[in-house]
């Protein structure tokens, strides 16, 4: 059987979902054309500016590189995960409440939301 090749075998690029540089959710866009992937102007620039001075220091092109404030930040948010997610397992083994355990429960939902943001 042979292989069909052309204009078809270029897959076609998934939509982002997430800002690529601060990794915020983007809306659904919904329209036709080149999916956007950044959620502002600011994210875009700042972007631009990250991966010309990746290539001035010879990392390649999609290199993620934090500093280390953002990643002190980071961390700083995946420790009240963790955190969150203690709680969560600590009140369960002590039998705590419905009531008790959604409220934690819900702490670690947005403790979790705060991480689709990189940056
Ligand atoms: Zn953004």
């Amino acid at each position: 059987m042979e292989l069909v090749t052309g204009e078809a075998a270029v897959p076609r690029r998934e939509e982002a979902r997430h800002c690529a540089w601060c990794g915020r959710r983007l809306p659904d866009s919904g329209r036709i054309g080149r999916p956007r992937r950044y959620c502002a102007q600011p994210c875009r620039q700042r972007a631009y500016e990250r991966r010309a001075a990746v290539q001035r220091g010879g990392l390649p092109e999609d290199a993620v590189v934090l500093s280390s404030g953002e990643l002190a930040d980071l961390q700083d948010r995946l420790f009240q995960v963790r955190c969150a997610a203690e709680d969560v397992a600590t009140a369960a083994a002590d039998g705590a409440g419905r009531a008790e355990l959604r409220r934690l429960a819900e702490e670690l939902v947005e403790a979790a939301r705060s991480l689709e943001r990189l940056r």
